[in-house]
């Protein structure tokens, strides 16, 4: 499969999930311009968010963050658009809700720190390596348009 553009990978996680704000998350991801190459609803294994989260595996937080990312489905997607990676860490603002900016993803849909609505790969060797996690080439598909 080609790629017209960078691909970055996200997660809406379990909060956002239960809260029901998957549709308004999916559709401002659409409007800022991603093409969505891949998608499944899904609920991780305690193995695979440990393997996810392993670089924060000395963190304070990395048993109440895998417990959380266990506890329900979760969404997960491949997007595709120019300088993804960075473009969707500015959609998706700050780690820490309260730091991000106003009209971001984790600024409106956010609990907490930890509860923090959506991931967003940090670099582009990052993006292919979770897209490669949880997809198979078979399950992705070039922008339509
Ligand atoms: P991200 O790239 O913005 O997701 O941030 P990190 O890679 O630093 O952290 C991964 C995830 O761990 C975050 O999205 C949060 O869900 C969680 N997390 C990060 N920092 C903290 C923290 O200080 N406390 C808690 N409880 N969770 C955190």
């Amino acid at each position: 499969m080609s790629q017209k553009g960078n691909i970055t990978f996200t997660m809406i996680k379990p909060g956002a999930i239960a809260n029901e704000h998957m549709g308004s998350i999916m559709n401002m991801i659409s409007k800022a311009g991603f093409w969505i190459a891949a998608i499944k609803f899904i609920k991780l294994s305690q193995k695979q968010a440990e393997e996810f989260y392993l670089v924060h595996k000395d963190r304070p937080f990395y048993g109440s963050l895998v417990e959380f990312m266990t506890s329900g489905p979760i969404i997960v997607a491949v997007l595709e658009k120019d300088n993804a990676v960075s473009d969707y860490r500015k959609l998706i603002g700050a780690t820490d809700p309260s730091k991000a900016e106003d009209g971001t993803i984790r600024k409106i849909f956010a609990e907490s720190i930890e509860r923090n609505a959506v991931h967003g790969s940090d670099s582009n060797e990052n993006a292919i390596i979770e897209a490669d996690f949880f997809f198979a080439r078979s399950e992705r598909f070039d922008r339509i348009i």
